[in-house]
């Protein structure tokens, strides 16, 4: 049977069940009165070339700190966040897409996300791909789980799964996987209900990725494998 985004969905959220995505630690924000999404901008610069328990250690660094705030990272020496944040990888790099990210967010919208996101999508698409450091990815998932705004987040791990299962376009840009997700998606579905289902799509890919469709996929125990032409085509042999 054919797989497409609308089935991939169906059948990933069976075998996973809801992912609840992104992670952020929403006690912390209730104690200490801070922005979680602030702290969803962070996570998605510092998960860049890295895996997530690498950034959960430089989160939790910036939180023993208190500096999870657009202010905070703003007045904090950038060697000091350099060292805080060294557990997710290139420190040097993202210590300073930080400071641009939250220079940015204080000196244009008074460190308010609020006013940050309550604009026009593709407008705030294009000021996030104009800050130095932040590509498509990484504006998209700011987008989408800090934003609550209804973009699909295309990664490696989509673009790997469109390439073996596969679903149009195989070998497609970004914007053009992301454009496919985006029509098949919303054919049955109201603009409010895509939110929902494009974080979830998105958490349930990275599962999928991780557990099975890894660089050397283990096809055997897959729940796509009746379906995917990849696992299809090694049986054959
Ligand atoms: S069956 Fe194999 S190639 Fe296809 S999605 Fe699953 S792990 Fe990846």
């Amino acid at each position: 049977m054919l797989v497409d985004p609308q089935k991939l969905y169906t059948v990933l959220l069976n075998h996973f069940g809801n992912q609840d995505w992104w992670p952020f630690d929403k006690e912390y924000h209730k104690i200490n009165g801070s922005d979680p999404r602030f702290e969803i901008m962070i996570g998605a610069i510092l998960t860049q070339n890295t895996a997530w328990s690498n950034v959960e250690k430089a989160l939790l660094n910036l939180k023993k700190n208190k500096s999870l705030t657009v202010r905070k990272i703003v007045d904090m020496p950038l060697e000091k966040l350099k060292v805080m944040i060294q557990p997710s990888g290139f420190f040097n790099q993202k210590a300073t897409r930080l400071k641009i990210l939250a220079t940015y967010i204080y000196e244009k919208y008074d460190s308010d996300l609020d006013k940050f996101f309550k604009r026009d999508l593709q407008e705030i698409r294009r000021e996030l791909l104009s800050l130095n450091g932040i590509g498509p990815e990484t504006a998209d998932s700011m987008l989408l789980y800090a934003g609550n705004l209804p973009i699909f987040v295309v990664d490696g791990y989509t673009k790997r799964i469109c390439k073996r299962i596969p679903l149009q376009p195989k070998d497609g840009s970004y914007d053009e996987i992301q454009q496919y997700f985006k029509s098949e998606l919303s054919k049955n579905l109201p603009e409010k209900d895509m939110v929902p289902l494009y974080k979830e799509l998105h958490a349930l890919i990275v599962e999928l990725a991780k557990n099975y469709c890894k660089t050397k996929p283990c096809c055997d125990s897959c729940p796509l494998k009746k379906d995917c032409r990849f696992s299809l085509s090694q049986k054959s042999f």
